[in-house]
């Protein structure tokens, strides 16, 4: 079962067996992609079940509804509360959020506002996306023969469905050759992003990742990072950056939800640094992995409790102690 821990799933406002959440083959969305969706972490923090920066998530996919025209009925708030609603219901305490906003079944032309905006969470166990050893060791990338989408042609601001068939294509590639990841330049030749990981350089102790209009997406955990590496006293820039900088490197790291800080050890089989995890790119990995894990404050009021929430659907026994 590769979705463990999910036996129901949030569709359109209530909760339907793994086995019943099902979509009609000429949904609009099968078809032309006409999707976008969000990727969340739940922990099992010392403080109980916390979400890890749940309203900017659900901020961002609704900018993604509104970049694409999508309209959908229910407030952020509510949708936020779908997705506590999501985890409680399947008693899970550390899971990944998977919330989808796509057009459904209505017609098959290009054109798609006669389709209804439907809505669904899944949430499931899901483990280091690159490898338990990743996380340490760092992992092997290649720079990747396809680019990012050119900014008039699909938006990289927006996390659509569509947008994935690219990140396909430089995942794949990578995978065939080898490689645990690729990084795919814009179309201006300039470093872009993961196929799901935004990116970051660091030389002589200055951090620098690419900025947004450089085709990436405007990762949460990029902006975390962002945030804990200044707080450090490091300097942090968003700056082009040529692709000769990743053979030149000091240290090198892929953020998102899924991989969350995960070290680049080499690209195209040029060591990165002396080839292991670099000690800024440790620091910041411990800075992250303590606030996610509620080891420190929640000082930037990053975190939602699940089981502490007096709207939450139902109690569970052994969730932790946060009721507040
Ligand atoms: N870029 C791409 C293409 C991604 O798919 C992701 C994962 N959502 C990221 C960057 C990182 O974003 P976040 O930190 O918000 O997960």
């Amino acid at each position: 079962m590769p979705f463990e821990g999910l036996s129901k799933i949030w569709m359109n406002g209530s909760f339907v067996d793994f086995e019943d959440a099902k979509v009609h083959v000429l949904s609009h969305v099968v078809h032309y992609g006409s999707g976008v969706f969000e990727g969340i972490r739940c922990y099992n923090t010392e403080r109980g079940p916390e979400i890890f920066r749940l309203h900017d998530h659900i901020r961002r996919l609704y900018d993604s509804c509104r970049i694409y025209r999508m309209r959908p009925e229910r407030s952020i708030e509510d949708f936020e509360q779908a997705c506590i609603d999501s985890i409680v219901e399947n008693d899970l305490k550390d899971c990944y959020i998977r919330p989808l906003v796509y057009r459904g079944f209505n017609t098959l032309g290009v054109d798609p506002r006669k389709c209804p905006i439907e809505m669904m969470i899944a949430v499931w166990k899901w483990g280091k996306y690159l490898g338990e050893d990743g996380i340490e060791k760092g992992v092997d990338v290649c720079v990747s023969s396809w680019n990012r989408m050119a900014p008039n042609t699909f938006p990289a601001m927006a996390k659509s469905t569509a947008n994935y068939m690219n990140s396909q294509l430089i995942r794949m590639e990578a995978g065939v050759d080898g490689y645990e990841e690729g990084i795919a330049l814009a179309t201006d030749g300039y470093v872009s992003e993961g196929s799901g990981e935004n990116i970051f350089i660091i030389r002589d102790g200055r951090i620098i990742t690419p900025p947004l209009g450089a085709s990436v997406l405007p990762g949460i955990t990029r902006d975390s990072l962002m945030t804990l590496a200044k707080e450090r006293g490091y300097q942090v820039t968003e700056s082009r950056v040529p692709r000769e900088m990743l053979y030149i490197a000091d240290e090198m790291f892929f953020t998102g939800t899924a991989a969350e800080v995960t070290p680049i050890r080499s690209v195209d089989r040029i060591p990165v640094g002396n080839g292991a995890r670099g000690p800024i790119t440790e620091e910041l990995q411990t800075a992250f992995f303590d606030y996610l894990n509620g080891r420190v404050e929640d000082r930037y009021g990053w975190m939602t409790s699940v089981y502490g929430r007096k709207d939450a659907a139902k109690d569970v026994v052994g969730a932790g102690s946060a009721t507040a």
